[in-house]
């Protein structure tokens, strides 16, 4: 008989596990009783172990849905917490607490929580039931407690304690049945006391006929009527079971009272355990053909809903990772087709002819006697040693660091494009592993690289060959860049006077200059005073008067204007500069590289495509080619080999779309395999009332 309750607690599980809102249920028992009426002390003696957190009522803050599992042909006994995946738990007070930390979850703004905390328990030794532990200080609101948690108490209170749920009001026998909470909660729900089993705990505490009295139950009747028990656990609560030794000490007490024996009375534990298993079954009888329809409708729905939004396409999470990871791949694929050595070289030329300039700026365009250049003779040190150090700024600047530093970089921002994608929008975790891998690769290629390049660049640092078609090409180039520079000096000097106007902008030129001219001449000035010491006093009152004069002058300027005016004469000098370079690279002076010091510009450009042709070989085969190679296998063995099914899962739900599409997958599944489990439940009552007829 007890069969059909053992499969429909199964059902009952898979269902827990896929409804929400509890539109498919099964009956359980709910467990009402005040703090220390013996409730837990009940519970405990059903299961056999000291498992419930007990102490300060403030502890427990969410229901308990505990699933007993009898298991005839296995001796082991354990918990399990099927919401936290710890396995197996056989330390009945690991399982306490676990319970405990679970409660203390909730936090003090919460106060109670609806969420109920799973519990499973397999043993020989338990019936099959489902027992749903409402905690004391869930049942009865307190006066001081605030109006909205005490909706939510009795909130939480109905959701549980309505049918088909069949009440256990746990009451103790030294305690007023009219005070009794238990019976007060059961009252409220079950008013003709239907569904509802009394207990009656700590029987020892009274006289016998006192406690037989409250037994038969003539002040408040129940249907299922009461049962009396006492529950002490024994002293040496050890890790074993305990039934054994409670129950027979409890039928020892009750043997030992004629009282106890009379019909009308129902006493012990060992009867409760047979009381709720029938009371149960019957229960979950009457609802079989109910959840069938139940059931039934939800699997057509969701049949419908995976129809008309997937068009019954199945989806595995494992099925997206490798679709998402061959998504990567391939966009890689892409990515390392499209930047091999010309996209490298490019990248390289550009930073060094950037440095080129800069070497030029500081070194030639800043030089006071750069307009005497052309006119030197060929042997004039100063310019033969300054295109010599020139040169070495540029080779001994570290080309082997700078280099592959920058193709580094690139690589860095080309991948975070790629991680970018939106397939791993919702994924940036994954998005930080692949940033964090490819840094690693690179890392580890880095020091290996740059240290090639230096090397293979140190002739360079010594010695220049240059043939005459890398001289013309270096030239040409060099004027290239001379006049994208000077195009940018003119775009910039008429933003400037865009911004500022024409009229403004002259007149704030004109008045930085004069100052300067002025400044200039009281130098001249003062240092010739400086000779003459008698004059000193009246100079420097003198000075003082001209910096008033200054201070008048200078408000009809605002600040701002005078920075600008700064920059448009830097911008008009440099333009200056470079045009007159042009001219020179241009000239027949430029037309052999015998005249380098004449050229800087130019030999600087020869140098930087010689580094640069021989540091992109070596970074294209230390770094690129061996990068292109590692990432993929990276991303199988990181991310795709490294998953477990649980991180599969997790990574596949991080994706709502997929996550709604797994989920009515799931529950469609579920819903066939919950109604194949009913459909051989409801063949199997309809043989034996058939049978039971026939007889
Ligand atoms: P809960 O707060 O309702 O869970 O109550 P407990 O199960 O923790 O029991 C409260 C106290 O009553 C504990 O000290 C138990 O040892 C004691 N107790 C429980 N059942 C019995 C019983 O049948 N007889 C006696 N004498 N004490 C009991």
């Amino acid at each position: 008989l007890m069969m059909l309750t053992k499969k429909l607690i199964e059902i009952r599980s898979i269902l827990m596990s896929i409804d929400h809102n509890e539109t498919l249920r099964l009956p359980s028992i709910v467990v009402v009783g005040s703090q220390s009426s013996g409730k837990s002390s009940v519970l405990e003696a059903i299961v056999g172990h000291e498992f419930l957190p007990k102490g300060s009522n403030m502890v427990t803050r969410r229901p308990i849905e505990l699933t007993l599992i009898h298991t005839p042909n296995n001796d082991e006994e354990y918990g399990e917490f099927p919401q936290l995946g710890l396995g197996k738990i056989f330390d009945f007070k690991k399982v306490q607490k676990t319970l405990i930390d679970m409660n203390l979850a909730v936090s003090d703004s919460e106060c109670v929580s609806d969420k109920p905390i799973e519990l499973r328990i397999y043993s020989p030794n338990v019936p099959d039931l489902t027992l749903i532990d409402l905690p004391g200080y869930i049942q009865i609101s307190n006066r001081n407690q605030p109006e909205s948690l005490k909706n939510k108490i009795e909130d939480l209170c109905e959701k549980y304690i309505r049918g088909p749920n069949i009440i256990l009001a746990v009451c103790s026998a030294n305690v007023d049945l009219a005070n009794s909470p238990a019976l007060k909660a059961s009252r409220k729900w079950d008013p003709l006391g239907l569904r509802t089993i009394g207990v009656i705990t700590k029987m020892d505490l009274v006289s016998p006929q006192a406690g037989a009295a409250i037994l038969r139950n003539t002040d408040y009747p129940l249907h299922l009527g009461y049962i009396g028990v006492v529950c002490k656990a024994p002293e040496n609560a050890s890790n074993g079971n305990m039934t054994h030794a409670l129950i027979k000490s409890e039928e020892a007490y009750f043997r030992s009272h004629l009282i106890f024996n009379q019909r009308d009375i129902q006493v012990g534990t060992a009867t409760l355990r047979h009381k709720l298993m029938n009371v149960l079954e019957q229960s979950m009888g009457r609802s079989l053909y109910s959840i069938v329809d139940a059931v039934q409708r939800e699997l057509e729905e969701a049949r419908y809903q995976f129809k008309v939004q997937y068009n019954d396409r199945k989806v595995t999470a494992e099925s997206y990772v490798a679709e998402t990871m061959d998504c990567l791949k391939h966009d890689f694929k892409d990515f390392a087709n499209n930047f091999g050595k010309p996209q490298v070289r490019h990248e390289v030329r550009t930073m060094l002819e950037q440095k080129v300039l800069d070497i030029c700026a500081e070194q030639y365009w800043c030089d006071e006697k750069i307009a005497e250049l052309p006119k030197a003779t060929p042997e004039d040190i100063y310019w033969l040693y300054k295109v010599d150090f020139a040169s070495a700024a540029l080779t001994k600047s570290g080309i082997g660091r700078s280099t592959t530093q920058l193709v580094v970089d690139v690589l860095m921002s080309n991948m975070e494009r790629l991680a970018n994608a939106e397939s791993f929008s919702y994924h940036p975790d994954t998005r930080q592993q692949i940033m964090n891998f490819t840094g690693e690769i690179l890392r580890t290629k880095f020091l290996a690289t740059s240290d090639q390049v230096e090397n293979t660049i140190k002739p360079y640092k010594f010695e220049v060959e240059i043939n005459d078609t890398e001289w013309n090409e270096g030239v040409k180039r060099s004027v290239t860049l001379l006049e994208k520079e000077l195009e940018m000096c003119d775009e910039m000097a008429a933003s400037i006077k865009n911004s500022v106007g024409k009229k403004k902008l002259k007149s704030a030129i004109n008045y930085l200059l004069d100052s300067q001219r002025e400044e200039a001449r009281r130098q001249e000035k003062s240092q010739s005073l400086d000779f003459n010491n008698n004059n000193n006093r009246q100079s420097s009152h003198q000075q003082e008067d001209d910096d008033e004069e200054e201070e008048v002058v200078k408000s009809f300027y605002n600040p701002k204007l005078l920075e600008k005016a700064k920059d448009a004469i830097y911008l008009r000098d440099r333009a200056m500069i470079l045009k007159y370079r042009i001219a020179a690279l241009k000239s027949r002076q430029c037309k052999s590289s015998e005249n380098k010091q004449y050229c800087p510009e130019a030999f600087l450009n020869v140098i930087a495509e010689k580094l640069t042709y021989t540091a992109v070989m070596f970074i294209q085969v230390e770094l690129l080619n061996e990068f292109f190679f590692q990432f993929p296998r990276e991303v199988d063995n990181r991310l795709v080999y490294e998953m477990d099914r649980k991180q599969i899962q997790q990574f596949a739900r991080e994706n709502p779309p997929i996550q709604k599409h797994l989920e009515l997958q799931e529950r469609k599944t579920k819903l066939e395999e919950v109604m194949d489990k009913l459909n051989y439940l409801v063949k199997r009552q309809a043989d034996r009332q058939s049978s039971s007829n026939a007889n």
